[in-house]
């Protein structure tokens, strides 16, 4: 069966698109821990980080860090966090994350986002790659 986010990249369900190439499928995390919190996915699907092929995994770094850098133009923080976790979906993701402080990675709170938000942020992100 195929992966929620194999479905999210399918167009089977809605998503907050960042950005896209050939190979990977950037999107907000609907369940944010800060605004602008981002996954970044191989349309791959392979469950751990690690099971990716060298190439793939360098691939992805640098997808992410283009994403990580425009988030950082998009939303005021002091930078933006990389956390890789997949203990939820097992199809491998990065969590790009804008910080302010330590807790803000930690996946305990949670911010609430209307969906006119999630729009403006994504569409601001896409718009500064
Ligand atoms: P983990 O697998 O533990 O790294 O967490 C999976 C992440 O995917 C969580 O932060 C969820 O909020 C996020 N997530 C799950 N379903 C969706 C979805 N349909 N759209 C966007 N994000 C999702």
């Amino acid at each position: 069966m195929s992966s929620i986010f194999t479905k999210i990249i399918n167009g089977e369900i809605p998503s907050y698109k960042v950005a896209e190439n050939e190979k990977f499928y950037a999107f907000l995390d609907i369940n944010p821990n800060a605004k602008g919190h981002t996954l970044v996915v191989p349309k791959e699907e392979v469950n751990k980080l690690f099971d990716l092929d060298e190439e793939s995994y360098n691939q992805l770094m640098i997808f992410s860090r283009k994403i990580a850098i425009a988030i950082e133009k998009v939303i005021p923080c002091e930078r933006i966090g990389l956390s890789v976790i997949g203990l939820e979906v097992p199809h491998v993701h990065v969590h790009l994350i804008p910080l302010q402080k330590m807790e803000d990675i930690q996946f305990i709170k949670k911010v609430k986002l209307l969906p006119e938000e999630f729009e403006k942020t994504a569409k601001a992100i896409a718009a500064n790659l």
